[in-house]
């Protein structure tokens, strides 16, 4: 592991920011071995190659295509959540990461580490998750009443 030390990071007011940078890179590091070791794997089975086929005989798909599939599904799941992190991570380097999209207000170090790509802060999700609510709860009303008339 490199010890890269960017000087001029001493700057920041706190150490928020070496916490945020340190908890994203932990991530990714993490994602990034399991998403290269996942992809060792599969090719060293050598299934990935024989992917085109499964068109031709999809309907026995066998129990070790599902298995495949789920492992493709899971490796694209981590790259993306890769990727993810890091738009994060340059975030971050421009001060735009760990701040409420509404209020402004910095996100909870501790909501950060359980929600990385969190964009708001717990007041402002819970008042959005409130509103959202109110609103499924109107459409579906509004939904099941017109579905009603239409009959
Ligand atoms: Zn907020």
């Amino acid at each position: 592991m490199k010890s890269n030390v960017k000087v001029g990071t001493e700057v920041r007011p706190r150490s928020r920011y070496t916490e945020l940078k340190r908890m994203l890179e932990e991530r990714r590091r993490e994602l990034q071995a399991a998403v290269q070791g996942k992809i060792r794997d599969v090719r060293a089975e050598g299934t990935w190659g024989g992917k085109q086929n499964d068109v031709f005989d999809a309907v026995e798909s066998s129990e070790a295509d599902i298995q495949d599939d789920i492992e493709f599904a899971l490796i694209q799941m981590k790259s993306e959540t890769l990727n993810k992190v890091n738009d994060a991570l340059v975030r971050l380097e421009q001060g735009d990461y760990g701040n409420c999209f509404e209020c402004g207000e910095e996100i909870a170090e501790k909501r950060l580490r359980a929600l990385p790509f969190a964009v708001r802060c717990k007041d402002c999700e819970e008042a959005r998750e409130m509103a959202e609510k109110r609103e499924r709860q109107l459409a579906s009303r509004r939904g099941a009443s017109s579905l009603f008339f239409d009959m």
